[in-house]
């Protein structure tokens, strides 16, 4: 490992925390009682907070860490329409009046968060900046060209196939074979939209109880009790907000979600003018590799924010960040000598359908999860649409309800088989199949 890649004053911490440092809330102990206990801080839980508390209820939100101290200060920013299975894969799945309506939801929820932003003047510099969907051969290139001319009827999305010889006006790199620019996609400050999220539950109403784990959920009347070390706390409804940070409080919503590591660096600044050759149009990028890297430009387009998955097994971020520094000068060779200011990471909550899942377990506990590691838009309009779910809201309703959330025999939650399967990728992408 090359000490050298590393800034003086490199941090172990997630660079989104410099403009936006988790926010310290007083240590309360959770109220007697209340209408809807959240668990989960995230954006799924607060936005789920916000409908609530708006709505009239009493909510408070329970979070085991700082608020936001899981994925929702932690990702790459990057807003897209995220719904990963396309139409015909879950037509053959649900039918085609599901599929359609399921591959729907990811445009309502790119609309819908940027709606929200904008409606609720939220300050976390959202921009439509675009991504540009790098092909990493030619053959993923033909694919994206033939996608791109042949959209389902009203599912199709406004898209423009840049071929190689065209490719630098998007991305300063020869590495690719062309790419697909999605003009609707957009970039924000994670951190800042979560402070923004968390000053709207607030206001709403909701109280925010943190580094307060939620240790059971018992069944009790026709409510719930929650245990916790700073005393129980009573609800009539519960929302389950975890994602990728599950754990053996809800086991049945456990056996659903896989976590997995996402790591990401930023560097230290960058000339303007080099910045400005590498993503000339600030788009957020991603490419077709199985193995996906995802990066862009910081909000004051000064720094690279680059992120993948780079370990067999989860590995601290120090280790990670020379990998990924060797990734992204695998694209951008300019940047060999750029040292990594900040390295990070965060559980993500992969499907076994990679679909995202909301609805009430069999106890009556809602949950929201699953978005497959793009979750900016989806938990943001999923985790809204469980809470008017639970004000029995006919808004609520989504293309998702009622599709059944699938496990596998034997898994508990322990992914045992990321190791092997990240093995396999790694392969096909290093023989670029
Ligand atoms: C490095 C990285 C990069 C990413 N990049 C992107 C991206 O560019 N675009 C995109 O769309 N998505 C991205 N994602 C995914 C996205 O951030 C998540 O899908 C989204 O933030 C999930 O929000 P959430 O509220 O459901 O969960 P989280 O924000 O993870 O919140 C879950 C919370 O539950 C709390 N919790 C767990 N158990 C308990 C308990 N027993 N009691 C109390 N609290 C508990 C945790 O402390 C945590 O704060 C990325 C994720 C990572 C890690």
């Amino acid at each position: 490992m090359s000490e050298n890649l590393f800034a003086a004053a490199y941090k172990n911490q997630p660079y989104w925390w410099e403009a936006a440092p988790q926010p310290s809330l007083p240590p309360v102990a959770p109220p007697a009682s209340c209408d809807v206990a959240i668990v989960g801080s995230g954006y799924t839980g607060l936005s789920a907070a916000i409908e609530l508390a708006r709505g009239g209820r009493h909510v408070v939100v329970l979070d085991a860490e700082d608020a936001g101290w899981g994925c929702s200060s932690r990702n790459g920013g990057q807003v897209s329409t995220s719904i990963k299975p396309g139409y015909d894969e879950l037509s053959e799945r649900h039918g085609k009046d599901v599929a359609f309506a399921i591959r729907r939801e990811g445009f309502n929820a790119l609309q819908w968060i940027g709606d929200f932003i904008t409606r609720e003047n939220i300050d976390c510099n959202w921009e439509r900046v675009g991504r540009f969907h790098a092909a990493h051969n030619s053959a993923a290139f033909e694919k994206l060209a033939r996608d791109a001319t042949h959209q389902t009827k009203g599912l199709e999305v406004e898209v423009q196939v840049v071929p190689k010889s065209e490719q630098r006006r998007e991305i300063g790199s020869d590495r690719y074979f062309g790419g697909v620019v999605y003009p609707r996609q957009a970039s924000l400050h994670p951190a800042k939209y979560h402070l923004g999220l968390l000053a709207r539950a607030q206001g709403a109403g909701a109280s925010i109880v943190t580094r307060c784990p939620v240790l059971s959920i018992a069944k009790e009347g026709d409510g719930f009790r929650l245990a916790t070390p700073r005393g129980s706390l009573q609800a009539r409804d519960v929302v389950v907000a975890t994602n990728g940070y599950t754990g053996g409080l809800t086991p049945w919503l456990r056996r659903r979600v896989i976590p997995i590591g996402s790591y990401i660096i930023a560097t230290e600044l960058l000339d303007p003018a080099l910045a400005n050759k590498l993503s000339p149009k600030n788009r957020v990028f991603s490419d077709t590799r199985k193995l996906v890297f995802y990066y862009r430009l910081s909000e004051d387009r000064r720094r690279m924010v680059f992120g993948g998955r780079v370990a067999l097994k989860e590995t601290d971020p120090k280790v990670s960040a020379p990998r990924l520094h060797a990734h992204m000068t695998s694209i951008f060779p300019e940047l060999a000598a750029t040292k990594i200011t900040h390295s990070w990471m965060g559980f993500v909550a992969y499907t076994f359908d990679t679909l995202p899942h909301l609805g009430r377990m069999g106890d009556g506990i809602h949950y929201c999860a699953g978005y497959c590691g793009s979750g900016v838009s989806l938990a943001s309009y999923f985790g809204s649409r469980i809470g008017l779910q639970v004000l029995a809201k006919p808004e609520g309703r989504t293309g998702l309800d009622g599709i059944g959330f699938p496990t596998r025999p034997f898994y508990s939650g322990d992914p045992w088989f990321l190791g092997p399967a990240i093995v396999y990728y790694k392969v096909r992408d290093k023989l670029n199949i």
